[in-house]
């Protein structure tokens, strides 16, 4: 592979096993006990006891490792071959108790944090929505408050449910009251669809999140919403959150609280690849819920998203 480092192992070759065959790591990445280093690691966490409606996510990290078997060593758009300047590996999944939500958050915090101090930048797979609190908190230990741009249909900033505070519907608003991103420089991206009442928007404001609702793209271009994230980021540490539900039905039907009028995987794309040069320090892609699946639609869309990720941090490397 032209530009590759001697000490950096990349993907499989596909020209001389086929795409489809062999073991299923993430792009047919190695393992991370297969390599002596690791700049970037993607990692599952297969939990989804924090769910309200359709289970499942559990299962997302195999199938989006399953439908990242097409991804190639050269990334067009961003201009870069992301596994050549970087060891990016499969570190597996954490290991999340499933009966016990305050243990499950407390084991991905810690494991999360050892690979974080391991020196590497983290590309995590849900696994339901609850794990980005974990994943906020390890993040916040090594970076100290982040930018966090939170792309979703919800804005899961809710206090409880059915009394319980830790769930996928509330992970923003613990993480408010620990203070692990920057109010004023943080925001929702691709909020609708149905509130309990017009309140939610309003305590929601008091987190600092600023909102871009979906109904937004019919009249402002990508280019003009990424130059607004990309002036409230600033230099900051940056957090990407994701939930696959930001997209369309259509677009990605296997999630567990599906909402109509999404984004398209087109414009979700493009908006995160307009986060380059940025200190982009980690990012996940959640609620991929793979027995709503049709053809890949959704474990495509969630692989390419933790592929252009993976570019960001490559672009950052090399600059
Ligand atoms: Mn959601
Ligand atoms: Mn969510």
């Amino acid at each position: 592979m032209p530009g590759m480092s001697d000490d950096i192992r990349g993907q499989a070759d596909g020209q001389a096993i086929p795409r489809y065959a062999g073991l299923t790591t993430f792009a047919r990445l190695p393992r991370r006990e297969d390599v002596p280093r690791c700049d970037v690691a993607v990692v599952g966490i297969p939990f989804d006891s924090g769910v309200t409606y359709r289970p499942g996510a559990r299962f997302g990290p195999s199938h989006i490792r399953q439908a990242s078997r097409l991804l190639r060593p050269y990334n067009p758009q961003l201009k870069v071959s992301p596994f050549a300047n970087q060891q990016v590996v499969d570190a597996g999944d954490l290991v999340a108790n499933p009966f016990d939500i305050s243990a499950a958050v407390a084991e991905i915090e810690a494991q999360a944090t050892e690979l974080i101090e391991a020196g590497a930048r983290l590309v995590t797979l849900g696994g339901d929505h609850t794990i980005a609190y974990p994943l906020l908190r390890a993040h916040h230990r090594r970076y100290g408050p982040v930018a966090l741009v939170h792309f979703d249909a919800h804005l899961d900033t809710w206090d409880t449910y059915f009394d319980a505070p830790v769930t996928h519907g509330t992970p923003f608003r613990r993480a408010a009251e620990e203070g692990l991103f920057v109010p004023g420089h943080s925001a929702h991206v691709g909020i609708r669809g149905s509130l309990y009442t017009p309140d939610d928007l309003v305590e929601d404001a008091g987190f600092g999140f600023t909102v871009v609702h979906c109904a937004e793209f019919e009249r402002r271009s990508t280019d003009e919403v990424i130059a607004q994230l990309r002036a409230q980021i600033g230099d900051r540490p940056l957090y990407v959150s994701v939930d696959i539900d930001v997209l369309d039905p259509a677009h990605a039907p296997a999630t567990g609280t599906p909402e109509a009028g999404g984004m398209t995987s087109r414009e979700l794309l493009a908006i995160v690849r307009g986060f380059d040069g940025l200190d982009l320090v980690g990012a996940d892609v959640v609620e991929v819920s793979p027995a709503y699946d049709h053809a890949e639609i959704t474990g495509v869309a969630a692989a390419n998203l933790a592929y252009e990720f993976i570019s960001l941090l490559a672009r950052r490397a090399a600059s």
